[in-house]
């Protein structure tokens, strides 16, 4: 737990979200501003600024980010129909919130090339 991190907050439940899974790693909740009609962000309890500081260690949590991401989208119905996984890193990179998260966004035809 780092303090003045709202993800860390998050997944301990000090500030509310709409938790769509939680385990003993890996926390999902809501995008309070959703950019598609499904916009779920993958979470690791524990505090990692980014995705730059994965590393040999954090193997299985990675894995088990991204089994969460894969069971979200088949429980919000848009794992046929194909959606997008997104991790921004760094400021050029669009991260705002300095805790690693996966967004799993869906439910409309994504474009290419992101902004
Ligand atoms: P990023 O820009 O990749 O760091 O993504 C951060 C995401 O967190 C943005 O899509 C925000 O809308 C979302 N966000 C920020 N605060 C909260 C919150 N309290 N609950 C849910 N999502 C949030
Ligand atoms: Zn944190």
């Amino acid at each position: 737990m780092t303090n003045d991190c709202i993800f860390c907050a998050i997944a301990a439940h000090e500030i509310p979200s709409t938790i769509v899974h939680e385990d003993d790693a890996v926390v999902a909740i809501r995008d309070l501003n959703p950019q598609a009609p499904v916009h779920v962000l993958v979470l690791p309890r524990a505090h990692l600024a980014s995705a730059a500081e994965l590393d040999h260690e954090h193997a299985e949590l990675w894995y088990r980010m991204l089994r969460v991401a894969k069971h979200v989208a088949a429980s919000d119905g848009i794992a046929e129909r194909g959606y997008r996984l997104v991790v921004n890193v760094g400021h050029e990179g669009g991260q705002t919130v300095a805790h690693l998260h996966m967004h799993v966004l869906g439910g409309r035809q994504m474009t290419w090339p992101p902004g």
